[in-house]
């Protein structure tokens, strides 16, 4: 610790004479000491960090040289030194001349002998070196800080140059059209992709008004948010628009407009942003076209159909009405099956092209819904019964395809949203039921949906799901309309009409459930079962009378002529029912085998072989290839019911074709039946045509096997 004592005061601690001369050089005890005492003075008072020992370590080296100065006479330079040496320690200079002149004064005879004149000027040195240095070093420091922030701000300069640079390419080469504007609404900078978008040059646009720019090719909508924005109703917006530029062209644009504000509003801008998106958008475009288009007719799939269909139901409250007709051509199947899929193909092509033309002016949506069906939807509902006779009345004229006429017709289910159920599934299915029911009833017209008639409540799909099950429990029957023979009036021969006893709906026609059961591939087993129960039938009436010679006719449709089993199927049955392949005639439609394909004709061939005979029926309702019919193994040519319907104009054609095609018939070893004979007049003309035989009403309408029993056992007499 160091006492304040004057130097005139200080007591000799070592070696120290009463006149207060001392000896010549300090002991290394005492240097310790007085470096211990002046450690312990800068600790205590806080001014130098670190333990008493250390700091005494620290000063002993400095000590040892101002005891040395005290020795012999060190001048002013020793003070300048010492300050260095303590400043080189890091001690805070200024903060400790103080403590350190009090304990040189009061302990520096701790060092040497000295006098005091000497110590004095020892003190006056020090304490005068200390502030020198200390001055000298804050300089320095001042200098060093200068020095530093000048490099910084040198360093941040060049920052700011460089990141100006980058910014300015990157506003300059930007595929982005970038524009900065005042609030009030006039360009400030664009850059050039901006311009470009414009119509213009960057020089061009700078200083003009926005608005005048953007303004003639604008969308209304980005023209109305823009002056929103700049009336501070928002500080963003982004949006896709489209934009015509001042030179006339059309873009898709992506725009984000953004108003940056400042401290100060006045200096607010605004910055906006356009990317050209038009590429991106065609593509978009594109996808979502063939997303919802048919590829084959060019018209609107199912899936545009349906989201249109949602649309208007999910549009405004109260809903408006609309309704829909959905169409599904007769027979297209049979197209398909007989003349291949690439004519079938052209044919919808075609068919699509009517509907077009036949539902432009009704503004409704024409969509191919699947394979041969058709949508059309129509807002409002007054107008749907005009729609469908439209639709109707454009597919009557014949197709012609190959220079090969074609006949099409469609059934048409009606429904709209103030009878059914306004719901989407709800619509389709009374739309379905509606199509089905014109079907039932004849094809070739439309029906539409009465919501009494709910216990018909009944879709195609339903059936088809029930088909099978009704094979197993025995609801199908058959009928038999016999074939008379027009010589004698003879039944020949009967046809096995298939029939089904439905739980639910009552009895159904063929007419109402074939189509389906060739859909949904029922009519392998179903076909199979005609088949075994006629022959078993036939089997009967040949061994009750055996001279009789009646045979059955039984029809086979196109999806059984495929069934790689049908020859099999068939040679079982003959041999299981002991039937004489002779007594059996297997009627084939037109369709199914005189179409372009030559699948059948194979089977044919091999059915052939069993001894059984083909009969071609409905004769003259499909493609009536004369050709082809010479060349297949038939016995027997079934002519049309229409053919012998005389309308007014029809007649002198018909008049002359149903005697050509009896003797055409003849000629190639055909027997020859009318179909569908309901008057004697026909049967008459018939018969002086040299027809071989007929069928129909006038002779008998299909017949439980019981009633074709009793006619075999008691011929009736001749009708003529
Ligand atoms: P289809 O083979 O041409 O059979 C003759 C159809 O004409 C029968 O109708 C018959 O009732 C009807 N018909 C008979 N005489 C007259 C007449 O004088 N005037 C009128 N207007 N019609 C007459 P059905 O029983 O309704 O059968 C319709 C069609 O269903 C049949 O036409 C045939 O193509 C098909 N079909 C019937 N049963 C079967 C079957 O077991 N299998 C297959 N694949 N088709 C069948
Ligand atoms: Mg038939
Ligand atoms: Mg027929």
């Amino acid at each position: 610790m160091a006492v304040a004592v004057s130097p005139d005061q200080a007591a000799p601690s070592s070696g120290v004479t009463a006149d207060g001369v001392t000896a010549d050089r300090a002991t290394d005890d005492g240097v310790t000491r007085f470096s211990t005492l002046w450690a312990q003075t800068l600790v205590d008072g806080g001014t130098v960090a670190g333990t008493v020992a250390e700091v005494t370590g620290e000063l002993e080296p400095i000590a040892l040289r101002l005891a040395g100065a005290l020795a012999e006479d060190a001048g002013t330079a020793i003070g300048h030194e010492i300050a260095t040496a303590l400043a080189d320690l890091g001690y805070p200079l200024t903060e400790i001349v103080a403590s350190t002149v009090t304990v040189l004064l009061g302990d520096a005879v701790l060092l040497t002998g000295h006098d005091t004149g000497r110590l004095r000027a020892l003190i006056g040195a020090v304490a005068e070196g200390l502030a020198k240095v200390a001055s000298e070093r804050t300089l320095a420091e001042q200098e060093e800080r200068q020095q530093a922030t000048l490099t910084a701000v040198r360093a941040s300069e060049v920052n700011r140059r460089t990141t100006e640079a980058r910014f300015l390419a990157l506003f300059e080469q930007t595929a982005a059209g970038i524009g900065i504007a005042t609030t009030s609404g006039y360009v400030i900078e664009g850059n050039a992709a901006w311009a470009a978008m414009l119509g213009c040059t960057p020089e061009e646009m700078r200083g003009r008004k926005v608005m005048d720019l953007v303004g003639p090719g604008g969308s209304p909508e980005v023209l109305t948010r823009y002056r929103e924005m700049l009336a501070g109703e928002c500080d963003q917006f982004r949006i896709e628009a489209t934009h015509r530029s001042l030179d006339g062209r059309t873009m898709d644009l992506d725009l984000s407009i953004s108003r940056v504000r400042g401290d100060d509003p006045a200096q607010d801008f605004v910055v906006g942003v356009a990317i050209d998106i038009t590429e991106r958008k065609k593509l978009q475009n594109r996808l979502w076209y063939e997303a919802r288009h048919d590829a084959l007719t060019g018209l609107p799939n199912r899936t545009l159909f349906l989201e249109r269909l949602a649309g208007l139901l999910a549009g405004p409250r109260p809903p408006v009405q609309f309704g829909l007709c959905y169409l599904d051509l007769d027979s297209f199947k049979s197209v398909n099956d007989g003349l291949g899929h690439e004519v079938g193909d052209r044919l919808l092509i075609r068919v699509a092209d009517r509907l077009r033309e036949a539902t432009a002016g009704s503004g409704g949506l024409l969509a191919r819904l699947g394979g041969d069906e058709f949508g059309v939807l129509v807002e409002g509902c007054a107008t749907l019964n005009q729609v469908a006779d439209q639709v109707l009345a454009s597919l009557v004229p014949p197709f012609v395809i190959d220079g090969r006429e074609l006949t099409v017709s469609a059934s048409v289910g009606v429904v709209d949203t103030v009878t059914a159920t306004p719901e989407a599934d709800a619509l389709m299915q009374a739309a379905d039921i509606s199509l089905y029911l014109a079907k039932s009833r004849g094809r070739g017209r439309w029906e539409r949906h009465d919501p009494r008639r709910n216990a018909l409540q009944v879709t195609r799909a339903t059936l088809a799901t029930e088909m099978s099950s009704a094979l197993a429990r025995g609801e199908f029957f058959l009928e038999y309309q016999p074939l008379v023979s027009l010589d004698d009036g003879r039944v020949r021969r009967v046809e096995a009409l298939v029939r089904w006893r439905h739980p639910r709906l009552g009895l159904l026609q063929p007419d109402e459930f074939i189509e389906i059961a060739e859909e949904s591939g029922h009519i392998v087993p179903l076909g199979g079962w005609v088949l075994r129960t006629a022959c078993q039938q036939a089997h009967e009436w040949h061994h009750r009378f055996p001279d009789a010679e009646v045979g059955v006719n039984v029809n086979v449709a196109v999806g059984q002529l495929y069934d790689p089993h049908l020859l099999d199927y068939v040679r079982d049955t003959l041999e299981e029912t002991d039937l004489p392949s002779r007594l059996l005639h297997l009627e084939l439609t037109e369709s199914a085998v005189l179409g372009d394909t030559h699948g059948p004709l194979t089977v044919l061939t091999g059915l052939a072989a069993t001894g059984v005979r083909f009969a071609i029926d409905d004769f003259g309702t499909g493609y009536s290839n004369l050709v082809r019919l010479g060349r297949l193994p038939a016995c027997e040519l079934k002519i049309a019911g229409s053919f012998l319907q005389r309308t007014p104009g029809d007649e002198p054609v018909n008049d002359k074709i149903l005697p050509a095609i009896i003797s055409l018939a003849h000629s190639l070893g055909l027997t020859v039946t009318a179909e569908g004979v309901e008057t004697r007049p026909q049967a008459e003309r018939l018969r002086l045509l040299g027809c071989d035989a007929a069928q129909g009403w006038f002779f008998g309408r299909p017949l439980p096997s019981d009633e074709i029993t009793r006619l075999i056992a008691e011929p009736s007499p001749s009708v003529f």
